[in-house]
């Protein structure tokens, strides 16, 4: 299978893309960033070493570019990535996520049309349902209505609901993941879990927001890959919800981090919480399971091998 991955540089773009090479020795990755402050050079640097990965450095929102690659390379299989995914920096200017998050996905799937690829696989977020209150019980499933919070999350849902109606006035055969936060190497250091290995490594308080009570799904950026490949290949053309059960309060979260990394007695600062922040978020993972999909990853496992990754390259 020749699949092309947009945003092959971030964070889970750079994980998926690993994934697939390491796993299907025939598969060939056609990989698409526009290298933005997001991108891991040291993780485009290894795919690149991999005779079955080739790079366009390229936006997504250029039309005449991303029909060039499509008519030069041919791809059977659509995974955009290619995103803003800061939430903190939505609030501030959110005209970069319509442009990339929204139109950026509308000149993929015309492109995608015009070139007929069999599937176009969108890389969304549990964040498109927004939040719930942090006693309820209720998990979100794939037919829950769609109440985002934020600039970002506005904008991956309008992007969910362009994407469906690709399939419907046009055909296209196109499927959908909304997975919850993911942890894992590669990550930009603005997000929680190396900011908070950052922090604690240069002796700086820890910035917690609002009363640090607020509740993530934390799911290994592993077992999301290995979700999207499932859907791919054996999902139909529909939603995905993915998460792994595995909530916490951010406060926690980050005093455990504090206990991993041996600074138990580590400062936390409370900082003026996220404009709309969300409380709580929560996916029902039946759909998905249906598949034979379940998180595997042991969270105390792979939450110390990713702490040992970062401290790797921050000190
Ligand atoms: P990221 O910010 O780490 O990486 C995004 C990548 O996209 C970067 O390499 C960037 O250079 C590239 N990019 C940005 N704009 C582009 C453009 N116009 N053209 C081409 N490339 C562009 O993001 P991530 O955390 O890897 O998230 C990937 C996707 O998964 C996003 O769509 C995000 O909404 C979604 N998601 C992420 C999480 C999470 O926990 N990180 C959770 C749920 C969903």
């Amino acid at each position: 299978m020749k699949l092309l991955v947009t945003g092959c540089a971030g964070f889970i773009g750079a994980n998926f893309t690993n994934y697939i090479l390491d796993r299907y020795p025939k598969d060939s990755i056609v990989g698409v960033d526009c290298l933005t402050y997001a991108a891991n050079s040291e993780a485009l640097e290894s795919l690149c070493k991999n005779e079955r990965f080739c790079f366009y450095k390229a936006d997504i929102c250029d039309s005449a570019a991303m029909d060039e690659i499509f008519g030069s390379e041919r791809p059977e299989v659509v995974v955009n990535f290619a995103a803003e995914s800061h939430v903190d920096r939505s609030i501030i200017d959110a005209s970069v996520f319509v442009r990339t998050n929204v139109f950026g996905t509308q000149v993929l799937l015309d492109t995608a049309r015009r070139y007929g690829v069999q599937r176009f696989h969108q890389v969304s977020t549990d964040e498109v349902y927004g939040d719930m209150p942090l006693d309820s019980e209720i998990k979100f499933t794939e037919d829950s209505p769609l109440r985002p919070s934020s600039p970002y999350s506005a904008s991956k849902a309008a992007a969910d609901l362009l994407v469906f109606s690709y399939q419907r006035t046009h055909g296209l055969p196109v499927s959908i993941s909304r997975s919850t936060n993911n942890y894992g190497k590669y990550q930009h250091v603005e997000k929680l879990i190396p900011m908070t290995v950052d922090s604690l490594l240069s002796g700086k308080p820890v910035p917690v927001h609002g009363d640090g009570k607020n509740m993530r799904d934390w799911l290994f950026v592993e077992d999301n890959c290995k979700a999207i490949d499932l859907i791919i290949r054996e999902g139909k053309c529909e939603i995905y919800n993915v998460g792994a059960n595995n909530l916490w309060r951010n406060i926690d979260l980050v005093r455990r981090i504090a206990e991993l990394i041996g600074d138990p007695n580590s400062q936390i600062t409370f900082v003026t919480d996220r404009k709309g922040n969300d409380r709580k978020y929560a996916v029902s993972i039946a759909k998905l399971s249906a598949l034979g999909w379940k998180p595997k990853a042991d969270f105390y496992i792979e939450l110390k091998e990713t702490l040992d990754w970062y401290k790797s390259k921050f000190v």
